[in-house]
């Protein structure tokens, strides 16, 4: 047993079975009426045209990323991997995300660059800081976000898990946008794969020794909070 297996089975004993969700459902904090109406306007209008074509999200700006695989036989994305990623560190808004993961970055554009232009990954997905969301990936295809992972003894998690990046940092608060197109896609993702709330994780939690985001600056709380109430939206009778 190498020590990442190790590593593996020590987290994967220590995740406690759904931990973190089932306690943030409640009406408790707010009227509902308050967050519904604050959601309607970001969630409604958008979840109409927001539609899965063969693990495509239609309407989302398509970037063609050679770096994907088959998934194993027969498997099914039962996990939802929340990273963040800026590029130079620190900096939003320009093409080099795009580059990194259709591997087209320019290694001598940026000193940082230089380390990470040959690296061969992607995510299925970039939520942007004005909320505009890029994909990479289908789905359904295997995205190479996760790298050595585990999740609840599990190991590899990029065979079962789709990866969405927010544009972002560890310490910079995500912006409003970012949380609804976030929430929006989540929903969707949940109402086609057999993917649940408490299948929801950050990076770190999934490669604790290796990678911090989406860092503490993602307020999982609020995320919890916006699904399910993006869900009693969608079913309002539930
Ligand atoms: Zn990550």
């Amino acid at each position: 047993m190498g020590p990442s297996m190790l590593a593996c089975l020590l987290h994967g004993y220590q995740q406690p079975a759904g931990a973190a969700n089932g306690e943030i459902a409640g009406s408790g904090l707010l009227p509902p009426g308050v967050i519904h109406a604050n959601l309607m306007t970001g969630l409604l209008n958008l979840e109409q045209q927001m539609q899965l074509d063969a693990g495509r999200l239609v309407g989302a700006r398509q970037v063609a990323s050679p770096h994907y695989n088959s998934r194993p036989q027969g498997e099914q994305p039962s996990l939802l991997v929340i990273h963040n990623i800026s590029l130079p560190p620190g900096e939003f808004g320009g093409p080099w995300i795009d580059a990194l993961f259709t591997g087209t970055l320019d290694p001598d554009a940026h000193p940082y660059f230089a380390e990470i232009a040959a690296l061969r990954v992607s995510a299925h997905c970039l939520i942007r800081r004005d909320g505009e969301i890029v994909q990479y990936v289908p789905f359904n295809q295997r995205a190479w976000h996760a790298g050595v992972s585990c999740w609840q003894g599990r190991e590899s998690c990029n065979d079962f898990s789709i990866g969405i990046e927010l544009e972002g940092t560890d310490v910079l608060p995500y912006t409003d946008a970012q949380y609804q197109s976030l929430t929006r896609v989540t929903r969707l993702l949940m109402q086609h794969y057999p993917l649940t709330a408490e299948n929801i994780t950050g990076h770190s939690d999934i490669a604790p020794q290796r990678k911090t985001d989406p860092g503490a600056a993602f307020d999982w709380q609020r995320y919890r909070q916006m699904i399910t109430e993006a869900a009693s939206m969608e079913d309002p009778g539930a």
